[in-house]
C-alpha cells in the first residue's frame, strides 16, 4: 500500500518504529530512501513544524559518510516526513543485544566512526544530545573494517532537540534513558558538544562491557551515579584505551577530549586491539537484592514506541488510586536507603570537589568481576537488572524535573549555537542531492 509523502516521495514498508515516528522504506526521484514520518501529535504543532523547518539547513547541510545524510524535510498537510539516506543493516542496539558485548577492536571501529560523525557535526554546530546505540545504524553492505565491524553511521541529528521540549515530553513522553546523560546535563547546563562525547564514550564503555556504565537500578540512583561516582574500571582493557574511556567520562565537560580528537586517538588505539576476545565480566550489582518488580514496573513502563500514552505525566503526577493514596510512585530511594531521602537524592544532588572530578577519594561505581571471580549474579537476576533498567529509563525525566533540571530544558533553543552561531537559521526549500 504505496502512500504519497509530498510529491516526490512514496512510502512502501515500515522499516521500524521509533519514539518520534514511523521510518518506511519509501523511494524518491533518486531512488530508494528511508523516510521517517513523524507522529502525528507532532506533526500537528504549528511551533515545532516551524522549527523543524528552520533546521532544514543545518540537517541537510551535514554531509558525511558516518551520519545518516537527511536529503529532504517534507511538510504536507498533516505529514511531517524526514527523508534519509537509506541504510541496510541494523542499529547498534540490536548487535548489543544478540551479542552482549563486542571484542575490543570492533567496538572501536564503531565509536571511532561515530566520533567522526560527530566531529562533523560538532563543526556545523550541531550537537546530537541522544548519542545511545539505537541511534547508531550499521550499514551492513558496506565494506568490513576492523575487527569485522561494518561502518558506523550516526542518526537522528537535532530530533532529540527538537522533540524534546517540555511540552512535547509532557505531552507525549517521549523521554530517554538517563544512561547517556552527561552530569552537567543533570545539573541543569546547557548541552554542549562535550555531552556527545560524553554519550559516545558511554556507548564503547557499553560496548566493551555489555553494560553502560553508571546504568542499573533506579533511575535517581543513575543521575547520582553520573554526578558523583567514578567509573568502576573494566578488568582486561589495554591501558590507553582505559585512559581514553576515563577522559571521557570525566564529569568536567572541559576535561574531556573533542570528538575529532577522540576520533583520532582511536584510531591510532585500534591495531593494537586485533585479536582480542570480547571481555568477560559480570555486570556489577547483580548480587544485591532485587527491588520489587512493582515499583520498577507500576505505571512508567513504556516501550517508547511512539504510541504518546507513555507515563510521564503519570510519573510527574501519580494518579490516585481508588482508595485515595497515590499509586505507584517512584520512591527516590529504595528500601533501606530510606534516611538517605531527604539528603543524598537527585532533589539536593551534590556537585563534586575538584578532587573528586579529577577522581579523587569518591565512590566508585560498581566495580565488576573479572572472568574467574566469583559470578554471584545469576542470569536471571542480569536479565531483570536489564528490563528494569529500560523501564525504569521512562521515570528518570520525570526525576530530572523534579530536580529543577529547567536548564536542561530551557536551553533546547541554544544548544549548539555556541559551537557557530547562527548556522542553523538559514532556511532552503531544495533538497540535498543524493550522494
Ligand atoms: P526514533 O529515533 O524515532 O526512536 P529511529 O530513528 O531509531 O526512531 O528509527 C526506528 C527504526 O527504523 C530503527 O531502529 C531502524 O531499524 C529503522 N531506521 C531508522 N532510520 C533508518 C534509515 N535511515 N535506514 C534504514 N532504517 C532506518
Ligand atoms: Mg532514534
Amino acid at each position: 500500500m504505496a502512500r504519497k509523502i509530498g510529491s516526490r516521495y512514496t512510502t512502501h514498508q515500515i522499516l521500524g518504529r521509533g519514539s518520534a515516528g514511523t521510518v518506511w522504506l519509501g523511494d524518491g526521484p533518486e531512488g530508494a530512501v528511508a523516510i521517517k514520518l513523524l507522529r502525528e501529535d507532532l506533526a500537528a504543532d504549528q511551533e515545532l513544524v516551524g522549527r523543524f523547518v528552520q533546521e532544514r539547513a543545518a540537517l541537510l547541510g551535514l554531509d558525511h559518510p558516518h551520519v545518516v545524510g537527511v536529503r529532504d524535510l517534507v511538510v504536507d498537510g498533516n505529514d511531517l516526513a524526514l527523508v534519509m539516506d537509506l541504510v541496510r543493516g541494523t542499529d547498534l542496539r540490536t548487535r548489543l543485544e544478540r551479542e552482549r558485548r563486542l571484542a575490543p577492536e570492533a567496538a572501536v571501529a564503531i565509536a571511532a566512526d561515530v566520533a567522526d560523525g560527530l566531529a562533523a557535526a560538532h563543526k556545523a554546530g550541531i550537537v546530537h544530545r541522544d548519542v545511545k546505540p539505537e541511534n547508531v545504524l550499521l550499514d551492513m553492505q558496506g565494506p568490513l573494517g576492523p575487527g569485522g565491524a561494518h561502518p558506523a553511521l550516526l542518526t537522528d541529528f537535532g530530533i532529540a532537540r527538537l522533540v524534546d521540549t517540555p511540552r512535547h515530553t509532557r505531552a507525549t513522553k517521549v523521554i530517554g534513558t538517563p544512561d547517556y546523560l552527561a552530569p552537567e546535563i543533570i545539573e541543569g547546563l546547557p548541552p554542549r558538544a562535550s555531552v556527545d562525547v560524553y554519550a559516545l564514550a558511554t556507548v564503547l564503555y557499553e560496548l566493551l562491557a555489555g553494560f553502560t556504565p553508571f546504568g542499573g537500578g533506579h533511575p535517581g540512583a543513575v543521575l547520582r551515579r553520573h554526578v558523583t561516582e567514578a567509573v568502576a574500571p573494566l578488568p582486561g582493557i589495554p591501558d590507553e584505551l582505559w585512559q581514553l574511556l576515563l577522559q571521557c567520562l570525566a564529569k568536567a565537560p572541559a576535561s574531556r577530549l573533542r570528538a575529532p580528537e577522540l576520533a583520532a586517538r582511536l584510531r591510532e588505539i585500534l591495531p593494537g586491539l586485533a585479536g582480542l576476545p570480547p571481555l568477560d565480566i559480570d555486570e556489577p550489582g547483580s548480587e544485591q537484592p532485587e527491588e520489587p518488580e512493582e515499583s520498577a514496573t507500576g505505571p512508567y513502563v513504556s516501550t517508547g514506541t511512539g504510541t504518546g500514552q507513555g507515563p510521564y505525566e503519570e510519573a510527574l503526577y501519580p494518579p490516585v488510586a481508588p482508595g485515595g493514596s497515590r499509586r505507584g510512585a517512584v520512591p527516590l530511594v529504595h528500601g533501606p536507603a530510606a534516611t538517605d531521602a531527604n539528603r543524598e537524592t537527585h532533589t539536593s544532588m551534590r556537585v563534586p570537589g575538584p578532587d573528586e572530578l579529577a577522581g579523587g577519594a569518591h565512590g566508585t561505581a560498581r566495580a565488576p568481576r573479572a572472568a574467574g571471580e566469583r559470578r554471584a549474579g545469576s542470569a536471571r537476576h542480569r536479565e531483570a537488572v536489564r528490563r528494569r533498567r529500560i523501564k525504569l529509563g521512562i521515570a528518570a525525566a520525570a526525576v530530572v524535573v523534579a530536580a529543577g533540571a529547567g536548564g536542561w530544558f530551557a536551553s533546547q533553543h541554544q544548544d549548539g549555537d555556541d559551537a557557530k552561531p547562527g548556522v542553523r537559521q538559514t532556511e532552503t526549500t531544495q533538497p540535498r542531492p543524493a550522494r
